[in-house]
């Protein structure tokens, strides 16, 4: 967090749509972007992005209305190897299954960064997972592999409504 901010401090303001490789991003987490996904930035007080996916609501609605959303190209990330991703997992609630989830994640090589799960019911449980990933072709392979299993119900990506 203090890296960041002495980053931003230090910094020239950045000229509108000339992004390279020390413009400062922030990839939000209402969405979770990753690498080749759709997605758009917007301007924070001239000095920093924020990277979201096209389909979030603040990439159209942005909490501060000057804001102007315009599309972001994923070329200027050539430095960056990992992207944090949001996962919502629905997993059926039977002794093992948990472990067989993470199983599958680790199985790819995929670190996983942190876990909750959330709305606990009788028969299933929902986990929410943020995974670090390379990009978005990493993220598909592993919602399919995680939808394949007997275990989960569904995988899917989180998304703030
Ligand atoms: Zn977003």
């Amino acid at each position: 967090m203090k890296n960041w901010l002495v980053k931003i401090f230090f910094r020239k303001k950045v000229p509108e749509d000339e992004l390279d490789e020390s413009t400062v991003l922030y990839f939000a987490d209402c969405c979770f972007p990753v690498k080749n996904d759709q997605a758009v930035k917007l301007l924070n007080n001239g000095m920093s992005y924020s990277v979201h996916r096209s389909i979030c609501l603040k990439s159209s609605n942005p909490s501060d209305p000057q804001q102007k959303s315009t599309n972001f190209n994923w070329d200027v990330c050539k430095k960056i190897k990992l992207y944090k991703s949001k996962i919502a997992v629905l997993i059926e609630n039977e002794i093992g299954n948990l472990k067989t989830v993470i199983d599958c994640i680790v199985c790819m090589r995929i670190n996983i960064f942190s876990i909750n799960t959330a709305n606990i019911f009788e028969d299933f449980f929902e986990c929410t997972i943020v995974v670090e990933i390379e990009d978005l072709v990493v993220l598909n392979r592993l919602l399919d592999e995680l939808g394949e299993l007997q275990a989960v119900y569904s995988a899917v990506r989180y998304l703030e409504s």
